[in-house]
C-alpha cells in the first residue's frame, strides 16, 4: 500500500467537477499546510481518492513541482497554462 504523504498535489493538479475546480488551480479548500480545511465535508470524489503509483511518480521537493510533474505526466501542461491565464485575466478584469 502506498502511503499518502499529504503533499497536496491531488488538490491542485486535477480538475474536480464536483468542486468546479479547474485544472491546475488550487482547490479553495486547501489550507496553507496543504491539508483540506473542509475534510469532514469534502465531496465524495475526494473521499474516494486514494494514493497510488502516481503519487510516487510525481514526487518532488515542492508542491509546485509535484503539480508540474502531474500535469506533464498526463500531457496537460499547456492546457493548465491556458486555464491559469484565463483565471488571471478574469481576476484582473474583476479588479478594474
Ligand atoms: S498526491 Fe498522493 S501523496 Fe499527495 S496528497 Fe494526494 S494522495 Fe496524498
Ligand atoms: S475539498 Fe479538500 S480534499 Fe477535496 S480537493 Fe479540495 S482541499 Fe482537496
Amino acid at each position: 500500500m502506498i502511503p499518502c504523504t499529504k503533499c497536496g498535489a491531488c488538490c491542485v493538479a486535477p480538475d474536480i467537477a464536483a468542486l468546479d475546480k479547474p485544472l491546475g488551480l488550487v482547490c479553495p479548500h486547501l489550507g496553507p499546510d496543504a491539508l483540506c480545511t473542509q475534510y469532514d465535508n469534502r465531496p465524495q470524489v475526494c473521499r474516494d481518492y486514494a494514493p497510488d503509483e502516481l503519487c510516487l511518480k510525481i514526487e518532488a521537493a515542492t508542491l509546485e513541482q509535484r503539480v508540474a510533474n502531474y500535469l506533464a505526466l498526463f500531457g496537460l501542461t499547456a492546457e493548465a497554462e491556458v486555464v491559469k491565464r484565463a483565471k488571471l485575466l478574469s481576476m484582473k478584469r474583476a479588479r478594474s
